[in-house]
């Protein structure tokens, strides 16, 4: 099924309602610092977007403000088709309109950070189970049948009760993923989820990913891994200060990249 979604060419898929995430002339300053300066980028079911750039091009921010992390000062986010509604702040910038809303977007987005989040006081299948039972009300028996389930996708079904000081940090990694998937998101949001790993760790990380996108499971993925974005990723996305300075299919940015601040990040990187 999701190899027939992920083989429609981008530009014919007219619905909005295939658009996980929909975000246009999206702007963030932090005081004077203006760092997203007019993002636009959307993910339809089946997409992997890669969203590669420089350090303090602005990546976290855009994961940030999809995540509603942080208030975008202008633009558009929709999240699953729905609006992110925001109100003036009164300095020039937003704040959310409806708690209930960004609550509610929120615990249905998957997201793993770059640094290790599980929870440290809570055994992995407490991790798991914590958002679909507190937040989403979910039985505790039946999260705990799909917890395992996930565990097991991932490789740790038997370090189940373990707590995170005892896993190694791929498997807190690979358990950030587990937990992020158990609240069933349609979209996955990775913010470089392998760079603060030792790198034979590294593998194990980005094969529990490459399998989800093998599966044509959505996401956007921050990533350093430029040989794992070529291969995993349907859509690349190119941002240099805040600006989106080159998009395209992966054969296209990473064999014929047109822009030379596109080149020269290639050269430095791989
Ligand atoms: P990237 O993830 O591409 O490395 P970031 O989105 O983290 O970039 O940061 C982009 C810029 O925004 C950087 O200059 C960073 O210092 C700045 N920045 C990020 N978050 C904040 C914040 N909360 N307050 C002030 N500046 C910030
Ligand atoms: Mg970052």
């Amino acid at each position: 099924m999701s190899a027939t979604i992920r083989t429609i060419p981008r530009h014919t898929v007219p619905d909005a309602a295939a658009e996980a995430i929909h975000v246009e002339d999206l702007h963030k300053k932090f005081g004077s610092l203006h760092v997203l300066k007019g993002v636009s980028l959307s993910a339809r079911d089946g997409d992997v977007v890669a969203v590669i750039g420089g350090s303090g091009s602005g990546k976290s921010t855009l994961l940030r403000c999809i995540n509603c992390l942080e208030n975008p000062t202008s633009g558009v986010i929709r999240v699953n088709g729905e609006e992110i509604r925001l109100k003036p702040d009164g300095s020039g910038s937003t704040v959310p309109a409806d708690r209930k809303q960004i609550e509610r977007i929120r615990s249905r987005l998957g997201m793993v950070f770059q640094s290790f989040n599980l929870w440290s006081h809570m055994t992995l299948i407490e991790n798991v189970i914590e958002v679909p039972v507190r937040v989403l009300g979910l039985k505790r028996e039946v999260a705990i049948v799909e917890a395992e389930k996930l565990l097991a996708r991932v490789g740790l079904l038997e370090k189940r009760d373990v707590y995170p000081a005892f896993l190694s940090g791929g498997q807190q990694q690979r358990g950030a993923i587990a937990r992020a998937l158990a609240v069933q998101p349609r979209v996955m949001l990775f913010d470089e989820p392998t760079s603060s790993l030792d790198p034979e760790l590294i593998g194990e990380v980005l094969g529990v990913i490459g399998g989800l996108a093998r599966e044509g499971r959505t996401m956007i993925l921050v990533t350093h891994e430029m040989k794992f974005a070529r291969e995993v990723a349907t859509h690349v996305v190119f941002l240099h200060e805040g600006r989106v300075e080159e998009e395209g299919p992966p054969n296209a940015i990473f064999g014929s990249p047109k822009s030379e601040r596109l080149q020269q990040f290639i050269r430095r990187v791989t």
